[in-house]
């Protein structure tokens, strides 16, 4: 009998000796100047094929967050079919972000019958607007299905590019009543709300600002795994993770994967990859091993958020691509293996000036450093006062398992500033106007007590139990999971930003306006700031228990329940923020909310049943036959020895059968009860109801069952054993 754990090795280890040559020829050719997105059509390709008098207009437009006149998208169309054309493409796409996760795409050829003529064509509209009758993608309610037209239209703030013969338009997806379908619609209202109120306070200290962006750096973390072991993995293969598997006895102990040499294989892949991400204009500098075996990293330099944004989702889709390639299988997932680290993303935001200014850095006089100071406070302020909202904003079925779990950031949004920020705030907070702000007679401004040097430690120490930590000059969020699309938690941060900046310019104008001297209302406020979200700076062990209770005991936001987190999206506080930023109105954070909990029942719902499946058809059948095998020899021995001698003979093997018979008795039991608790969940009338049943119910159970079935592994026959190990999944590469 053949066994498809050891049919998958064969071929693991074939896989090996033959991907060590090396596949991608072409990076290894060229220099990356050569190559760098020769696959997007960029700025200064643009130039060749549009007129001068068109791309003005249009940059312009884009720059200022102006709507694209149709006249002029209709010019720019036949500049990129042109492009397009000559580099290969035949069919083009909208590139979208709906909310189940990933891009969807759906593509259309570059011609159209007119007459019966055929005629190559690709209009203004075609690049303006597509209907991707998108009836099945998740609306949380606001489209009935009969009613099922949402529309992608052109964001041209993101370059078109190529992926084979298929020009993506990068776009979003909103209903036809307006509201947003999507990730990217509700991420660049944000980065308008973030950019007039970052300007507004600005003006405080330069009048020169005219614009401010936020900058998003991601650390995109994944595992690695052969394919062939992937497919004798129907778990990894449905769901993503592991649903079961007991620990290798060697695993990440020694640490000894963590920035060691990448294996030859692996290094290929990321070569390949690499070469691809920087074709389609991904500027990946970046890769390591992580912590986990067979756990990795890359990570790109940072660009606007909307932008980095499109780009790690398209390094996780090539990322696929050139895994399959390599025969490998890339696994996002933020747990694929219980017991090793998770992977997230960590997402590095600051915010910059078109003056080039990072307001999240300190400056070279004091006006710049009292800017910094304000900006540094008011983050602080925003992730207090939404604290609980930016974890939902990081939440998911996928992530739950890597949160409050000991590698990865706690359940509990806290900030890190390290030594030296607290130190100065420390310092301002205890210091009087007079002391801090002093005026000389040139009616210079010296900032007293704040003494801040110009570059500060990039202090690796960094804390890394922090779920937001700042790191010298920027926020690194933590949180985020790999597999997420950070424009969710980067939206919420945006919007709270914006919130608070705009609260902060209204408190500190009514005081200028009443007479007060500006630098004197800055200092007060921003020290009375200091005081009130102190609460949320943490610079301690993220893990330990004393935290928790201490988190609670701060009022911080400590709830662990996925579908409890996920509704803070409607809390009061967060309503009002979205609403003021315009950044998402109510109806589309309910919908938003109600697509939350729809997708984790579903994740759920299929994890339960492909456990099921799991340790009916794999785990109890290979448990039998092992038993069969005892109790067969011990009916031999019987039969060849005397009834003295066959008792202790018989007595190990009377003792496997008993553990067999517990464990396998256990896991029958377990699957009846959770397909219970699954049918019980089924029946809530409502989403998030549903939601908090799986949580509740079914998700215990599946670790009861994992529990008795990776008991099982340890004790049956390896020859038996059908699904490939831990040691296995994580050790070969
Ligand atoms: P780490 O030590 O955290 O792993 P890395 O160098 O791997 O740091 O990644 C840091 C990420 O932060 C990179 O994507 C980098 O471009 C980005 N980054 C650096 N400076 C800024 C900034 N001012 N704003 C946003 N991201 C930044
Ligand atoms: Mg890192």
């Amino acid at each position: 009998m053949s066994n498809i754990r050891f049919e998958a090795l064969k071929n693991a280890f074939e896989h090996q000796k033959e991907v060590q040559k090396d596949k991608c020829q072409t990076a290894n050719d060229k220099r990356v100047k050569d190559y760098f997105a020769t696959d997007v059509f960029t700025r200064e390709k643009m130039k060749e094929y549009i007129s001068a008098e068109v791309l003005e207009q249009l940059f312009d437009d884009v720059d200022n967050g102006r709507t694209i006149h149709r006249d002029i998208a209709s010019v720019v169309a036949i500049g990129i079919r042109k492009w397009a054309v000559e580099h290969g493409a035949t069919h083009f796409t909208h590139w979208f972000q709906p909310l189940t996760g990933g891009t969807a795409e759906k593509h259309d050829a570059f011609f159209t019958l007119k007459n019966g003529v055929l005629m190559e064509e690709f209009s203004g509209d075609s690049l303006y607007q597509q209907e991707p009758d998108a009836s099945s993608f998740p609306n949380g309610g606001i489209r009935n299905t009969f009613e099922a037209r949402g529309y992608s239209a052109w964001d041209p703030s993101s370059p078109v590019f190529l992926i084979g013969d298929t020009l993506c338009i990068p776009t979003v997806f909103v209903a036809y009543t307006g509201e947003a379908l999507d990730y990217k619609t509700p991420l660049i209202r944000s980065t308008a709300a973030l950019c007039h109120a970052a300007r507004e306070v600005c003006a405080y200290f330069d009048k020169q600002v005219k614009h401010v962006h936020a900058n998003l750096g991601w650390e995109q973390e994944y595992f690695l795994v052969d394919e062939a072991l992937y497919n004798a993995r129907p778990d990894l293969m449905l769901t993503g993770r592991t649903l079961m598997g007991h620990n290798s006895a060697k695993s990440q102990q020694l640490e000894d994967h963590y920035f060691g040499a990448i294996p030859a294989r692996v290094l290929a892949f990321m070569r390949e990859l690499e070469y691809e991400a920087l074709k389609a204009g991904i500027p990946v500098r970046t890769r390591h091993n992580e912590v986990a075996p067979n756990q990795f990293e890359m990570a790109p330099i940072y660009e606007d958020v909307n932008l980095a944004n499109d780009h790690n989702l398209l390094v996780m889709s090539i990322m696929e691509r050139v895994a399959e390639k390599h025969h490998f299988r890339v696994l996002l997932h933020e747990k694929p293996y219980a017991g090793v680290n998770g992977s997230g993303k960590h997402c590095n935001w600051s915010m910059e000036t078109n003056t080039g200014i990072n307001l999240l850095a300190p400056g070279k006089n004091p006006y710049q450093n009292l800017q910094f100071i304000t900006f540094l406070v008011n983050v602080l302020m925003a992730v207090h006062r939404h604290n609980g909202l930016l974890k939902a904003s990081i939440v998911s079925a996928t992530n739950e398992h890597r949160l409050g779990a000991n590698e990865a950031p706690p359940a509990i949004i806290s900030v890190f500033l390290g030594k030296q920020i607290t130190e100065v705030l420390d310092k301002l907070e205890n210091a009087s106007a007079e002391e801090a702000i002093i005026i000389n007679a040139k009616k210079e401004m010296k900032l007293g007590v704040a003494n801040i040097p110009e570059i500060l430690l990039d202090n690796t120490d960094r804390n890394r139990t922090s779920p937001f930590a700042f790191t010298g000059n920027r926020f690194e969020f933590r949180a985020v999971g790999s597999s997420a699309n950070c424009g969710a938690a980067m939206l919420a941060l945006n919007a709270a930003v914006a919130e608070q900046l705009m609260l902060f310019k209204a408190e500190v104008d009514a005081r200028i306006e009443k007479g007060e001297a500006k630098e004197r209302v800055l200092f007060d406020v921003i020290k009375k700031y200091i005081v009130s979200c102190k609460a949320i700076r943490f610079d301690g062990n993220g893990y330990s228990d004393e935290w928790k209770t201490e988190a609670a005991h701060r009022g911080l936001d400590c709830e662990t329940s996925v579908p409890l987190i996920i509704d803070r999206y409607l809390a009061p506080e967060s309503i009002k923020m979205f609403g003021v930023t315009n950044v998402l109105n109510e109806a589309e954070l309910h919908s938003r909310s109600e697509v939350k909990w729809e997708t984790y029942v579903k994740k759920l719902q299929i994890e339960s049943r492909v456990m099921g499946d799991l340790v009916i058809n794999h785990v109890l059948p290979a448990a039998k036959r092992y038993q069969t095998m005892l109790l067969q020899n011990v009916l031999a021995v019987k039969q060849v020895f005397s009834a003295d001698e066959t008792a202790s003979l018989n007595e190990m093997d009377y003792n496997i059968i008993k553990q067999l018979e517990h464990h396998s008795g256990a896991i029958y039991a377990g699957v009846e009860a959770m397909t219970e608790a699954r049918h019980k969940a089924n029946r809530q009338l409502d989403e998030r109801s549903k939601a908090i049943a799986y949580h509740d119910t079914v998700l215990p159970l599946m670790a009861d069952i994992r529990e008795h079935a990776d008991a099982l592994e340890l004790i049956v026959d390896d020859e038996l054993w059908t699904l490939p190990k831990y040691r296995e999944l994580l050790f070969i590469h």
